[in-house]
């Protein structure tokens, strides 16, 4: 085995990452939904950690490219896998190396944190004394590393797979947790590379080439929508119409071109597109002049064809029976 000191250093190649498309589309639902606050409580805490674990995982992906690493490392991300039909698995970061596979799972959360068992879960202390209790990331790391040997291992691959918790929040304080649990701090990152670079050569380039090929070719897209199927919500309860785009109220026809806000008097044109978007992404995939004409508040079905044919969608059916769909695989973003 080499030593460190005859080896090159290397960068890591930059890290793609995709931003999760319920970043943009929960806040639509959110806006859309009527005064039902305790679920729209439930969707602000869901979006908080969708961006929390976004930037956190960002937040990693730059201090990874900023390391100057012993050994060519390949970094994956935003990988989805099917198990077994309907039961699929998502890995954020994903690290492959002639010596080693390993998970990052990565936390952004800050406060005191206390790993405790019996049962096994994460409970998390704020500077005001909040106090929340969450799933154990300790756990998780386990299935995440489980299942991925499993799915490679169906594949004919077989490896062993090792994983790190990893804290990325400046303010997360780690206070108890199991001996030797597999967690670090965002800086215990090249200590930890380093270490592993130490570890023998076990897989050729071809091998590596062959993971990182397969989990790519396999990977699913996460695909919540419609919305309010994913949140079990009636789409009965959603506003109609176009919204306010400064207060998410109702706005009412003004003029044939412009609609005015019903709370805060703003007037704006006509937005088909805008809420027909929102109806694909939250209410279902395809829609009729009927429900177009009801969900837009429109007069007849002459201004609901004309908002349809505002979007370039696909049609099915003839006369009453047409049906607009949404271009599958096409993001509404
Ligand atoms: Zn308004």
């Amino acid at each position: 085995m080499t030593n460190n000191s005859e080896r090159e250093w290397l960068f890591i190649k930059k890290i793609q990452r995709k931003e999760p498309e319920l970043l943009q589309s929960l806040p639509r639902l959110i806006a859309r939904l009527n005064s039902n606050q305790s679920k729209t409580n439930s969707l602000q805490k869901q979006l908080y950690n969708v961006q929390a674990g976004f930037s956190g995982e960002r937040y990693i992906d730059r201090y990874l490219e900023s390391l100057e690493v012993p050994i060519s490392l390949i970094v994956l991300t935003d990988i989805h896998l099917t198990l077994t039909p309907g039961n699929s698995f998502q890995i954020d970061t994903l690290i492959l190396s002639d010596r080693f596979l390993l998970i990052l799972d990565v936390k952004n959360i800050a406060g005191n944190l206390h790993f405790t068992t019996n049962p096994n879960q994460l409970e998390q202390t704020l500077s005001t004394g909040e106090e929340t209790i969450m799933d154990c990331p300790l756990d998780q790391l386990k299935t995440h590393i489980y299942v991925l040997q499993v799915w490679l291992a169906k594949r004919g691959i077989n490896v062993d797979i090792l994983g790190r918790v990893i804290i990325s929040s400046k303010s997360g304080r780690v206070k108890e947790a199991p001996e030797n649990a597999p967690i670090i701090y965002r800086k215990g990152l090249p200590i930890l590379l380093n270490e592993m670079a130490k570890l023998p050569v076990i897989y050729s380039q071809n091998q590596l080439s062959e993971i990182s090929n397969v989990i790519k070719q396999s990977k699913v897209v996460f695909n919540p929508f419609p919305l309010c199927r994913h949140y079990d919500i009636d789409p009965t309860d959603l506003k109609r119409g176009q919204l306010c785009p400064n207060c998410f109220n109702s706005m009412i026809y003004k003029s044939h071109k412009q609609r005015q806000c019903t709370s805060c008097g703003l007037i704006e044109p006509n937005n088909y597109q805008e809420s027909l978007k929102d109806w694909f992404i939250l209410v279902n995939d395809s829609i009729s002049n009927r429900e177009c004409r009801e969900f837009l508040q429109l007069n007849n079905k002459d201004d609901a064809y004309y908002a349809l044919k505002t979007l370039h969608l696909n049609k099915t059916g003839n006369s009453v029976s047409t049906r607009y769909h949404w271009p599958s695989g096409k993001p509404f973003m």
